[in-house]
């Protein structure tokens, strides 16, 4: 597990700092505190002084996070340098939480290890996949995780649980919210690399034709209904809702499961849109839907 060299340095920490390059959205408002950790020594430190009445978050690149405009009251800690780090021995690769999953998919398919390809295409940090289970129909990356190396927040300190240790779901984890995911082992399998690199190409290129790249976007809002087998994509379409937009927040017509920023949508004009589209297929279809997203900040609650 990468979760060695308890380097002791200083730790960057900006008051009052911008989110919007923290959401796939592009938009949202200001932290009290964006808390950039490099080692696991300043992580650690960072989150000993914590109390148990201090709001945190962390944050990969925010693919799946809307923030709100009104900001958070709080900290926000990212990690970079030593946490995106990866390294592999024989099937099993090892990778640091903020290392990318699309490096680590390619990583797998230049040593020739195969398991990952489904991953390909989903953009974010290897330690919101774990939060979130992330994946695809019949596939997620829980299915290839081996352990797990977390540090706990308030602050006892780094352990390495085994996958036995926790529970996952449909775009479930047992750790979300309790623990800072440091890490994470990868088992994979030998295989032919040229099949597996043209796997990866093939889930790349069906991504392309239907979710729309070119825009903002935090990919699905809403999870499929009734754990997974009903597409939400079917009830807002059905619902009438493509295309249907709030300033400049459009239900994408490529893909009506994704709500796309077309230029300069605020955080509120997503949330609206949300909130219409939630309201609609409920009326049509009667069935409710739950966000898949994560909502960061103040000023959700209606
Ligand atoms: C075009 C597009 C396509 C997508 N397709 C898919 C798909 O097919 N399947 C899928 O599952 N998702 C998909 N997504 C969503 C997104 O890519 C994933 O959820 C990804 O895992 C988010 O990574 P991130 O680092 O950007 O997460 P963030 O939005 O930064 O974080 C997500 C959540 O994880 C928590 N978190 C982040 N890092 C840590 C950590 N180290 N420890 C503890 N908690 C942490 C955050 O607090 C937050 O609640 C897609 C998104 C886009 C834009």
């Amino acid at each position: 597990m990468p979760c060695r060299d308890l380097k002791d340095t200083a730790m960057k920490i900006t008051k009052d700092a911008s989110l919007k390059k923290y959401s796939g959205y592009g938009c949202g408002g200001r932290a009290d505190r964006l808390l950039e950790a490099e080692t696991r020594q300043e992580l650690k430190n960072a989150v000993g002084s914590f109390s148990g009445d201090d709001r945190w978050t962390v944050l990969g690149r925010g693919y799946n996070t809307l923030v709100s405009d009104r900001g958070f009251r709080g900290t926000v800690i990212v990690l970079g340098g030593d946490f995106r780090k990866m390294s592999a021995a024989e099937e099993v690769i090892s990778v640091s939480a903020a290392a990318s999953l699309p490096e680590l998919v390619k990583l797998a398919g230049d040593l020739g290890l195969e398991g990952a390809e489904f991953l390909a295409g989903i953009p974010g940090t290897v330690g919101a996949a774990v939060v979130c289970n992330a994946g695809i129909p019949g596939s997620e990356i829980s299915d290839i995780i081996e352990e797990i190396e977390v540090l706990e927040v308030p602050g006892a300190g780094y352990s390495v649980l085994g996958k036995d240790k926790v529970r996952f779901g449909y775009r479930y984890c047992s750790l979300d919210g309790k623990s800072i995911i440091t890490g994470c082992r990868i088992r994979l399998k030998k295989g032919i690399k040229s099949k597996i690199m043209s796997r990866i190409q093939e889930y790349l290129d069906t991504r392309k034709k239907r979710q729309p790249y070119e825009y903002k976007s935090c990919g699905s809002v809403f999870k499929n209904p009734d754990n997974g087998n009903t597409p939400a994509a079917k009830l807002i379409d059905e619902a009438g809702l493509a295309g249907h937009r709030i300033g400049d927040a459009q239900v994408s017509p490529k893909h009506v499961n994704f709500i796309v920023n077309l230029k300069n949508a605020a955080s509120e004009d997503i949330w609206s849109l949300i909130k219409f589209v939630k309201g609609r297929v409920k009326e049509t279809s009667g069935k409710d839907l739950e966000l898949e997203i994560r909502l960061l900040g103040e000023g959700f609650e209606n």
